[in-house]
């Protein structure tokens, strides 16, 4: 048996969420060595222990009290629920947050030259898919059935295929639909990563890690939504300059040695500045115009 008194998350092995778990537990400062063959990694500088996992298997290990905290995909997370409540469960788990990663949506693909005016159409169709009780959560709510086409993979190729009508499937650019003949009629669900607890009390060190973490995730995801500028200004011009600058925070105002007439602005911003916003500053006499991006931060 593992350590208990260390903090277990799991996260997936390999796929679309690995890269952007691995990088977020890095960034909090959580030190681990991945070697590529082993299910579970120690972290050096923490007391905490990774076990990387197929995605599917995140949701069943958090609510089963295997591991205290995952990082999954809101949609395998909501299937997994469905799934356990259609089989009389109630599965407990509490989300943390919501991250800035793994943004996706189910959605139904029809035929690219197929019509489609609402979801009626596909009443009492044949439709294929991985999420067969999103799906059923969402015809449900329309008062529409549809006969089931399970499949775990190639979804897109089962019209072509003659096994059905729609489908109904993840996607995020649409190019895998388009490769394979199919229109995106409609969106049921939108996804993205969430950070998810077991049930149940925790112990008090590993409560109080728990919340570190939060605080660290925090600092990283607003990080990497911010941005620090910084230009030179005409003095006379400051309010002008500050009425463009996006984010609702005041700039930072300082002196420059051996120049009365102009100053320098800081300021962090939780938006982008555009490139016509810049080229506004620059009209109005701004230079050295710099936009940076912040590594860490905490309020
Ligand atoms: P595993 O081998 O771990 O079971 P998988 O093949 O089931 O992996 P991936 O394709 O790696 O899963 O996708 C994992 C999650 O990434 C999805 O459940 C979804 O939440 C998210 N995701 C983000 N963008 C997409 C996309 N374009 N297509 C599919 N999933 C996406
Ligand atoms: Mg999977």
């Amino acid at each position: 048996m593992l350590d208990n008194t260390r903090l277990r998350i799991a996260m997936q092995k390999s796929g679309r969420l690995s890269d952007d778990s691995r990088e977020l537990l890095t960034r909090c400062g959580i030190k681990i060595n991945l070697q590529q063959q082993r299910l579970i990694a120690f972290a050096e500088n923490m007391p905490i222990d990774i076990l990387r996992v197929r995605d599917d298997d995140i949701p069943g290990l958090v609510m089963d009290g295997v591991v205290d905290l995952g990082i999954i995909g809101e949609n395998v997370l909501e299937e997994e629920v469905l799934t356990r409540r259609a089989q009389g469960e109630d599965p407990q788990l509490s989300i943390l947050r919501r991250l800035d990663f793994g943004g996706c949506r189910l959605s139904l693909a029809m035929p690219a030259d197929s019509v489609y005016t609402g979801p009626e159409c596909l009443d009492t169709k044949r439709i294929a898919t991985s999420y067969p009780h999103l799906l059923k959560k969402y015809f449900d709510s329309k008062g529409l059935t549809f006969k089931s086409c399970l499949l775990n993979g190639s979804v897109e190729v089962a019209p072509r295929a003659g096994l059905s009508d729609a489908i109904c499937d993840l996607v995020s650019t649409g190019a895998t639909l388009e490769a394979n003949g199919l229109r995106e009629v409609d969106v049921i669900y939108r996804s993205k990563a969430v950070l998810i607890q077991r049930a149940g009390e925790l112990s008090e060190d590993k409560q109080a890690l728990v919340n570190r973490l939060m605080t660290r995730i925090q600092g990283v995801i607003q990080a990497r939504e911010s941005k620090y500028i910084m230009m030179h200004a005409p003095s006379d011009k400051l309010e002008q300059i500050i009425d463009l600058l996006p984010g609702a925070e005041r700039p930072t105002v300082l002196p420059l040695a051996g120049d009365q007439s102009r100053l320098a602005l800081h300021m962090v911003s939780s938006e982008t500045l555009f490139w016509e916003t810049m080229e506004k500053l620059k009209a109005l006499g701004a230079s050295s115009i710099l936009v940076l991006p912040i590594e860490k931060m905490m309020e």
